[in-house]
């Protein structure tokens, strides 16, 4: 069912043509020495760069000019050897000197530009036409790899749809009934291509090699969960990626492919090609510790040097970093996670990880230590008590019913903005469920404050506060109880012709309600998640945390002690229940985000729901030591003391 890779690292070598002596001081026993010392079992290496060079003896592509001997096979040797597995790299659409010798082969922009991008100077220069016959080249030259070295499998980079017209992708859309003048079909066709170049390549292997192991990266988890073996979740913060994509993509992968494990990939360096590149240990480790905490084994991505010669500073750095993470192997591997939200939204898998609402929805709910997971709306989001729809997770006819029979065997909601609208008309599906009705067109004014009612408003200030989004303007049926309004600008912000409106201080309460219940289901009418990932306004999120009391009034884990920024993952293996506590933050340092430092973790008191299990001990891990703790009700209680950086407590139950 999974890959089972417990430490892996990623090797890049794209190599410029004009370099030479390539390879000449590499010497694959003391390089995989390294490797093994490291505790890693799997590493990625180049079997052919992205610049279109193969590093093994080819009789299919170019081998690079300033190699002299089979590089990639000494690699897959020496792996071999030590039991390392290896998978070879190779691009799914990047190849710039087969590119140059095949035009034929290169995309053409729906534009009509066989450089796609305006700048040139990336690795998107040239791609190639997954319908071309670059897709049996390339299948071949990796059933070459399979006949000659003993390689665990493939990673196949940069698969995602690319908009192509092509004489191969013309000729194909024809025979489909589609137009290339038409945008959508294009964009159609692209989809559909990339998922059935990856099938194609996915059979290719399995035909040849049945138990290899062939990863695709290129956002397309959920289509392609039947062929691959597992996943790898690309992340490297301080590049385009950000600090908000782990906290969504750890709480989604594992869901888009059930079963199949996850690497968590990041990288040494601040960006890909970025060769003099090396992070903080604590920055690496916050990475790696949160990925481990959500199920995804830790994957380095770094440079071998065109010389072959590694960076000692790198292996240390790595070491360091896997050491820390191994002393807690005995609790972490195979465990598994514990959630009780559902965050559900897109029809699109492809959108979540870089859906706003969902990573203001993630944002909350991390910051407020709830146990959550993240679907698409295909997945299997039944099994929680509560399902989140942040902002914009429209229905078809097909999701209202499940929702419905949802609602109707118990479950509770929480839906804001525009969600559980139809997919064709801005009204609400479910508005019986809902107890509202969605007025189309919106609210009438902007910008929108709000204010809560005396029983709703723990924690918020006594005066009209911003939302900072827009809303839906719905109209409450008589059993739903509103517990917030929106309150009107005294102006609306515009330019009416004459004036600026800029100036918009709030005025009377209406009567459009800004949150309403009906029985288990919350309904925010504006698009509050969307409005904390742009504001960060607390008010926003402690309306959110009063409602989630509300409806979830038990929640498996209750943390006292801890600052906003700590975060508290929940798992189980056997009979250990495993929380683990993060503390560190992204500094935004002028430009950049900068992760220094390990940050305190405060004495804290942990409340762990028993749901009838009987505790016999906690344990402050890796050492062992015993906690004392207490369990007479429905949570077993225990005081941990300070600590820095990571901290993870097991409970066993008899
Ligand atoms: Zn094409």
């Amino acid at each position: 069912m999974t890959s089972g890779f417990q430490y892996a690292l990623f090797f890049d070598f794209h190599t410029s043509g004009r370099i030479e002596g390539v390879g000449k001081d590499f010497h694959s026993d003391e390089f995989t020495d390294q490797v093994a010392d490291c505790g890693v079992d799997f590493i990625t290496s180049h079997a052919r760069c992205n610049q279109g060079y193969a590093y093994y003896d080819t009789r299919i592509g170019i081998r690079h000019p300033g190699l002299s001997f089979d590089l990639f096979g000494e690699l897959a040797g020496a792996c071999r050897k030590k039991g390392i597995r290896l998978a070879a790299y190779f691009n799914g659409t990047l190849s710039d000197a087969e590119a140059r010798l095949h035009r034929d082969w290169n995309v053409i922009s729906p534009e009509g530009r066989v450089y796609p991008e305006q700048n040139r100077i990336t690795p998107y220069c040239r791609k190639l036409c997954m319908n071309s016959p670059w897709r049996e080249h390339l299948a071949s030259m990796m059933e070459e790899v399979l006949e000659k070295y003993a390689v665990t499998g493939f990673f196949i980079d940069c698969v995602h749809p690319q908009k192509c017209i092509c004489p191969f992708c013309v000729e194909k859309m024809r025979a489909r009934g589609l137009d290339v003048s038409r945008a959508e079909d294009v964009e159609r066709f692209s989809a559909d291509s990339a998922e059935e170049f990856c099938v194609f390549l996915s059979e290719r292997v399995r035909k040849r090699k049945p138990g290899a192991t062939i990863c695709f990266n290129g956002g397309l988890e959920e289509p392609l969960r039947d062929s691959v073996s597992h996943l790898e979740c690309e992340c490297l913060p301080t590049a385009g990626w950000g600090y908000s994509f782990l906290p969504v993509a750890s709480h989604y992968f594992r869901n888009a492919a059930p079963g199949k494990s996850v690497l968590n990939m990041t990288g040494r360096f601040l960006d890909w090609g970025d060769f003099g590149g090396l992070r903080s240990r604590a920055s690496l480790e916050f990475d790696m510790f949160y990925g481990a905490a959500n199920g995804m084994r830790p994957d380095i991505g770094t440079h071998l040097p065109p010389s072959g010669q590694w960076e000692t500073p790198v292996f240390e750095l790595v070491r360091e970093v896997y050491r820390e993470m191994q002393k807690y192997d005995r609790w972490t591997l195979g465990a598994e996670n514990c959630a009780e939200i559902a965050v559900v939204s897109t029809r699109e898998p492809s959108g979540i990880v870089c859906n706003t609402s969902v990573r203001g929805a993630a944002q909350m709910l991390s910051e407020l230590k709830y146990c959550f997971e993240i679907f698409s709306g295909n997945g299997s989001w039944e099994k929680y008590p509560l399902v989140v729809f942040p902002d914009t997770m429209r229905f078809s006819v097909e999701t209202a019913e499940r929702v419905r029979r949802y609602v109707a065997d118990g479950g509770r909601v929480i839906s804001s903005g525009s969600s559980s609208m139809a997919w064709e008309k801005d009204v609400f599906m479910l508005p019986d469920v809902w107890g509202a009705e969605a007025e189309p067109g919106g609210l009438p004014f902007t910008p929108a404050y709000f204010t809560a009612d005396r029983n709703f408003s723990a924690g918020l200030p006594d005066m009209p506060l911003a939302v900072y989004a827009d809303g839906t303007k719905i109209l409450p049926s008589k059993e739903s109880e509103v517990t917030a309004w929106f309150v009107r600008p005294l102006v609306s912000r515009a330019w009416d012709g004459i004036c600026a409106e800029y100036y918009t201080p709030p005025g009377a309460k209406t009567e459009f309600p800004f949150l309403l219940f009906r029985g288990r289901v919350a309904v925010f009418a504006p698009e509050l998640f969307f409005g904390y990932a742009n504001s960060g306004a607390l008010p926003l999120r402690t309306i959110f945390a009063n409602a989630l009391k509300r409806l979830l009034p038990s929640p498996l884990v209750k943390v006292e002690g801890l600052p906003s920024h700590a975060r508290v993952f929940v798992q189980k293996k056997e009979r250990f229940v495993l929380v683990h506590i993060l503390s560190y933050l992204p500094e935004k340092r002028v430009n950049a985000f900068v992760v220094e430092d390990r940050l305190p973790i405060p004495p804290c008191r942990i409340s762990l729901r028993r749901d009838g299990r009987t505790f016999r001990k906690v344990v402050l891990c890796p050492d062992g030591h015993e906690r004392a703790f207490e369990q007479d009700g429905e949570y077993c209680v225990v005081d941990l003391p300070s600590g820095e950086g990571y901290a993870l407590a097991v409970f066993e139950f008899a």
